[in-house]
């Protein structure tokens, strides 16, 4: 808890490389130089699994209120949107507050650009706007669309992440754009002033290119062929430096290894430390970890990806019988923070081997609500990463995996049905 190697590690990544989209070239050095210092740490069999990856590149954007005055608009297009002609669009607006309103105000659409100006009541509502709001825009005649950031906080700026279209409408381009921006054009237009925003974007899709999931290990002195698979996803959007998202999960995972070895700690299992790839547009880390490893004896999958903040759950997700031994964890993570053992683990880029059946631990921390603050905008730095809290969610992760690596007791082999999946 002393030391500040992590964060160092982690400041050091976010700060040399920046952020790290999939097809980027960022994305590339962090790997190498992830490959080596695992190297550097002693850990065993280091290796660069190939992974195809999409690769989506913004370009140059912008957005602006050109009627009833000139003023910019802060945007960021949102990952997988098609690019505007290069002369842009430019479009009244029309503001709903939610797809209800969009449904019912539907004949006035056509030929404007939508704003979503949903409520931020939690993540998994808010988000609809952004993957779903084009198409459902575009069903209507819109001819791009707009979504507040989906954040609780009002600070001028937007933030990106994936979104997505429907096959049989009409692509249109879709933005964030800030909470400010969103609320001035309503604002404007309950006032009648028919505010018109063009809005310029040239974004697109390129070849696939050839990235890689990078790990390590820590070999079992007992049972070496049973693992235990952790990580979190290495890639990141392309704006801040993914350094709650998922920077501090990969180096919490990969530091909690690197601290059983250093500490000169071996389990009867093997723990192997595993940077995902792609996990925010595509997962095709997790499909390509599920297709090359299938057919090793996996006895738990375990992720780390809700934001660098201290920890306070340790979920499990698995087999029944094996719940009193993550117990045993209870009283000893209580020494770092107070944190719960729990029966809601989850994981996306574990998900397609979870999916095969093997039990599932996750970290979950108390970010009071913060997480979305930073969450894919360009404010996701390390400066937002406390060291003492990083610090803490190393030393729980390598608590738990630690007690799980060394049970001295049979683990199935065979898959088993998992509940709780997902977040
Ligand atoms: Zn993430």
């Amino acid at each position: 808890m002393k030391d500040s190697s992590s964060w160092e590690r982690l400041a050091y990544m976010c700060d040399t490389y920046g952020p790290r989209l999939s097809g980027s070239d960022n994305l590339e050095l962090a790997l190498k130089w992830i490959h080596e210092e695992m190297k550097r740490d002693g850990l065993a069999n280091v290796k660069s699994e190939k992974v195809m990856v999409p690769k989506w590149v913004r370009g140059n954007e912008y957005c602006e209120l050109v009627s009833p005055r000139h003023a910019k608009i802060q945007m960021l297009g949102l990952g997988g949107s098609v690019n505007t002609p290069m002369e842009g669009i430019t479009a009244p607006v029309i503001v709903v507050k939610d797809f209800k309103e969009l449904d019912a105000r539907s004949s006035e659409v056509k030929g404007k650009i939508v704003v979503y100006n949903q409520e931020f009541i939690n993540y998994g509502q808010a988000v609809e706007y952004r993957w779903a709001g084009a198409s459902k825009a575009a069903k209507y005649g819109a001819v791009a669309s707009l979504c507040k950031a989906v954040t609780p906080l009002h600070d001028r700026h937007p933030h990106t992440g994936s979104m997505g279209y429907e096959d049989s409408i009409p692509k249109i381009p879709h933005a964030s754009i800030s909470s400010e921006d969103a609320l001035l054009l309503e604002r404007m237009q309950k006032r009648g002033q028919n505010p018109v925003v063009k809005l310029y974007m040239e974004s697109a899709f390129q070849p696939d290119v050839e990235s890689a999931n990078v790990m390590g290990e820590l070999v079992g002195n007992e049972l070496p062929d049973e693992i235990i698979a952790i990580g979190g996803h290495i890639d990141s959007w392309d704006v801040g430096t993914g350094a709650h998202d998922d920077g501090g999960g990969c180096v919490s995972t990969w530091n909690a290894v690197k601290l059983l070895k250093d500490l000169g700690l071996k389990p009867r299992r093997t723990i192997r430390a595993v940077m995902w790839v792609n996990e925010e547009n595509g997962l095709r880390g997790g499909l390509a970890y599920k297709e090359a490893h299938k057919d090793e004896k996996h006895v738990l999958m375990f992720e780390f990806d809700s934001g660098t903040f201290p920890p306070s759950e340790i979920g499990y997700s698995g087999n029944d019988s094996l719940r009193k031994y993550i117990r045993w964890a209870e009283p000893l993570l209580n020494i770092i923070d107070s944190i719960k053992v729990t029966d809601h683990a989850w994981g996306v880029d574990v998900g397609p081997m979870v999916r095969l059946g093997i039990p599932v631990m996750s970290l979950d921390t108390d970010d009071e609500g913060k997480y979305f603050w930073y969450h894919h905008s360009d404010k996701d730095t390390p400066d937002h990463v406390d060291p003492q809290d990083l610090n803490k969610c190393v030393a729980a992760i390598a608590l738990a995996i630690y007690i799980y690596a060394d049970l001295p007791v049979d683990l199935p082999s065979q898959p088993i049905g998992v509940k709780n999946q997902t977040k």
